[in-house]
């Protein structure tokens, strides 16, 4: 088999075979396929596309490049979430402890902040002392013992998708629906999941800026699924605007430690009880999602999630004290609250505006392997449907200093469109596909 064929093949709109799959994503794993051929290849999918064999075909191969994680003897039902990225998502921080209290042991390997979304590990590391380096073997014991892991991921899983991504990266082929179905997909497995929630967020925020896209690109991951046999449940979620109040790291867990103690902007709890609950049924713990929510409510309510939070903080080296009392947490010296210039309905909060100038305040890496400032990011008090008042607080940042506080406040002024009508809230989900 030569790798021109392959490519020849994929630019004459063929569809390619198992074998020729296996063979290219070999060639990547070891290096014997040249960069120039990978991209030409990554380019002839991105313009002519993938059947869903194709695709899983694709996702297996890159799953199976490296070492892959069996749960079999750790778990009854691996059960993971993946979230596309979004801006204010601390989702993970509350649902993987909350699930857990709930009786499903969870194993997470997260990542850090891509572009101008946030990225859990950079939210973990916020708190003093916290690994996010587990070895395989602490990953599986802390699984085993403690029913809850939150790490990052090893180098060795799916190592072909880490190698096509840095291509992808820097030849135009990121936003090819098979190769990015193909790339979630194939980590999620490797990592030994069974059954995935998938949190595919949709709007100005997003990867996926229609709920069109994120449909299709949910109705590929759910078919990868279907044909590799995991189940796998998709969310349509918005995000138009940051979920909850809070972007930046330190200023997240915090969000998130409220939520725990069954406080937190409305919104996200919400978005937390869904999620759980999907996964609480997938991972057979409830026998559907009223009972699920029950279960998850109560888990809030009776505290339970939030010492499997502090347990799993303890147990992968962070320093408790922190979180017992968040305002310990890195807090930044400047804090600049802007008020309404104006009165009348919030209809917009760009959230790909709030990230980008969380990203610039030092929250996020302008280039690859900086240091993030975890103290730093925005609080929007106000959303979209909200009625306000002229004068009254409407965000806040947090910032290094002035001048990059002020910066920030002109920016954030204008992710905010107002209405002199009112305006509903956005919906916290559009669809849900399985
Ligand atoms: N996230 C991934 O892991 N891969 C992609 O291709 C896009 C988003």
């Amino acid at each position: 088999m030569r790798a021109v064929d392959i490519i020849i093949k994929k630019r004459d709109r063929q569809e390619l075979n198992r074998e020729e799959i296996a063979f290219f994503v070999a060639g990547i794993t070891r290096g014997d396929i040249p960069d120039y051929q990978v991209a030409a290849w990554a380019m002839a999918v991105m313009l002519n596309g993938m059947s869903e064999r194709e695709t899983t075909d694709l996702t297996l191969a890159m799953a199976h490049s490296g070492e892959v994680l069996d749960l079999s003897g750790v778990v009854e039902i691996a059960v993971d979430k993946h979230s596309t990225g979004g801006v204010g998502d601390k989702t993970t921080l509350v649902v993987e402890p909350l699930v857990a209290a709930c009786g499903l042991p969870v194993g997470k390997m997260s990542g850090r902040g891509l572009g101008f979304s946030g990225g859990t590990l950079d939210k973990m590391e916020s708190i003093p002392g916290y690994r996010t380096d587990l070895s395989r073997e602490e990953f599986l014991r802390q699984l085993r013992e403690q029913g809850l892991v939150l790490t990052g991921q090893s180098g060795d899983l799916a190592p072909a998708d880490g190698k096509l991504y840095a291509l992808r990266d820097v030849t135009g082929t990121v936003p090819s629906m098979p190769l990015i179905a193909s790339s979630i997909m194939s980590k999620k497995i490797a990592a030994g999941a069974q059954a995935i929630v998938l949190d595919v967020k949709v709007g100005a925020g997003a990867f996926m800026e229609t709920v069109e896209e994120a449909r299709e690109l949910a109705q590929r991951m759910v078919a990868i699924g279907r044909l590799s046999g995991r189940e796998v449940v998709a969310l349509l979620s918005d995000m138009n605007q940051p979920l909850g109040h809070a972007v930046g790291n330190a200023l997240e867990v915090r969000e998130a430690i409220d939520t725990l103690h069954n406080g937190g902007p409305e919104d996200f709890r919400e978005h937390c009880l869904v999620v759980a609950s999907h996964m609480l049924v997938l991972g057979k713990k409830a026998a559907d999602l009223n009972q699920a929510r029950r279960v998850a409510e109560q888990a809030l309510a009776d505290g339970s999630a939030w010492k499997k939070f502090r347990t799993l903080v303890m147990t992968q080296g962070g320093d408790v004290d922190y979180i017992d009392h968040p305002e310990r947490l890195p807090q930044a010296p400047v804090i600049m609250q802007v008020d309404a210039p104006q009165s009348g309905w919030v209809a917009h909060v760009n959230a790909r505006v709030v990230g980008e100038t969380t990203v610039m305040l030092g929250a996020g890496r302008q280039k690859k392997g900086e240091p993030v400032d975890h103290s730093v990011g925005v609080v929007v008090h106000k959303k979209v449907g909200d009625r306000v008042e002229q004068g009254q607080p409407l965000f806040t940042v947090h910032a290094k200093d002035e001048a990059s506080a002020a910066d920030a406040a002109g920016r954030i002024l204008n992710a905010y469109k107002w209405s002199s009508e009112p305006c509903d809230a956005l919906p916290l989900f559009y669809d849900v596909i399985s």
